[in-house]
């Protein structure tokens, strides 16, 4: 906590309020302190499974508008909400199957369930969705659960970071992404320390028809298992939603590894892809050619492999070793000789393919590993 000194202690004196660094045991959290807070409007930076988690009552209008600010964030974009359980979540939205299904598999853990908010609800409207939706997060990590347990209202868990930013880990770094301005806005700070590299929430909404994923994130594959499409356009709309998903802040180069027989719909995979990159070139088999480029019109590149005929090539031998970046897009057919590789530097899927009938493939989600 040594390190965190300069946050607390340069600060001038008077009407600028202390933040207050709480140093909390995970095993036996005491949160009183933090439930008082959070009663006077206040805003709590708490740990997670994932990051770091900006907490205020999410039924209180005066720490909404003060969480909003800190955040740099409009109102109307659905902000995680955190709940204790399974009956908290339901007096604020409506379950569905599929979302109860979701609860029962992967809750307490790192998925944010996406359902319709019911009329009765007391959540501050600016944290639900232009389309009356809300995401419910319940945590796995055991300071969050006790929060969302001592407090029993509604709390936002939102990551600790301005809007964009990356997402925090470490007390000190998290603190430091914040504006001197934005700081004096928060409360108290309970930390257990360094996080653990981990993944964000995967986002499920399960408001639409289809289930889809607005975020990938932990456990993806897992709560995405396998899914039916009906025609071309439904694999590549698949490809557009599975692309959006991995937009947000990604640090790697983003790789969708595709296997399945000949005309189980890996191109047509890539087509959707480049469709919603914005790449406007007709996308063709590289099978002869081996890797296509095409430039993605907001930055990087879409390479497409076909790999089929090539069983012992490397990404070095492709050029793309020095070449990947964060901004760039992978699709590989036929991908095993770079798995290896791939997994090291990439983050994104493993797709399988496989031909059900004329017009229906299933598409399996395996990680990246
Ligand atoms: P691959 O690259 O795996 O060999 P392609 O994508 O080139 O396969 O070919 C898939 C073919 O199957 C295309 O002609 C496509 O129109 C047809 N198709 C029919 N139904 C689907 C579906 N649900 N998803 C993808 N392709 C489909
Ligand atoms: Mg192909």
């Amino acid at each position: 906590m040594i390190l965190l000194g300069s946050f607390f202690v340069e600060r001038k004196p008077a009407i600028e309020k202390v933040m207050e660094l709480l140093s909390i045991s995970p095993e036996n959290p005491d949160l009183s302190r933090a439930c008082e807070v959070l009663a006077a409007g206040g805003l709590v930076i708490f740990p997670t499974e994932t990051v770091y988690g900006l907490a205020c009552d999410a039924t209180n209008a005066a720490a909404v508008t003060k969480l909003l600010r800190v955040k740099q964030r409009p109102a109307g974009l659905a902000m995680p909400i955190l709940v204790a359980n399974r009956d908290a979540a339901e007096a604020l939205v409506e379950l569905t199957s599929e979302a109860e299904q979701l609860y029962a598999s992967f809750l307490p853990g790192p998925v944010t369930v996406v359902s319709r908010v019911r009329a009765t609800q007391p959540v501050d409207t600016r944290l639900i969705s232009e389309f009356g939706t809300m995401g419910i997060r319940i945590s796995s990590h055991s300071v969050a659960q006790a929060l969302a347990e001592a407090y029993k209202k509604p709390l936002t868990a939102t990551a600790a970071a301005p809007a964009g930013a990356a997402k925090p880990r470490n007390p000190e770094a998290l603190l430091a992404a914040f504006s001197e301005q934005q700081r004096e806005a928060i409360d108290l700070l309970l930390s257990v320390g360094e996080l653990p590299a981990a993944e964000p929430s995967t986002v499920i909404d399960t408001t639409q028809a289809v289930q889809r994923v607005i975020r990938a994130g932990a456990q993806l594959h897992e709560v995405l298992p396998t899914i039916t499409t009906n025609s071309p356009e439904e694999t590549s709309a698949h490809a557009g939603e599975l692309l959006a998903s991995y937009q947000e802040s990604r640090e790697k180069p983003l790789a969708f590894l595709l296997t399945g027989d000949l005309g189980a719909g890996k191109t047509q995979f890539t087509k959707g892809a480049a469709t919603h990159l914005g790449i406007l070139e007709p996308i063709t088999s590289p099978t002869y050619a081996l890797m296509k480029e095409y430039a993605i019109p907001s930055g990087g590149t879409l390479f497409h492999l076909d790999l089929w005929r090539t069983p012992e090539i490397t990404l070095a031998d492709l050029g793309l070793l020095e070449r990947l970046t964060a901004r760039d897009v992978l699709i590989a057919e036929w991908p095993a000789p770079i798995l290896a590789e791939v997994v090291q530097i990439a983050v994104g899927l493993q797709l399988e393919f496989t031909t059900l009938s004329e017009e229906s493939r299933q598409i399996r989600h395996l990680p990246l590993s």
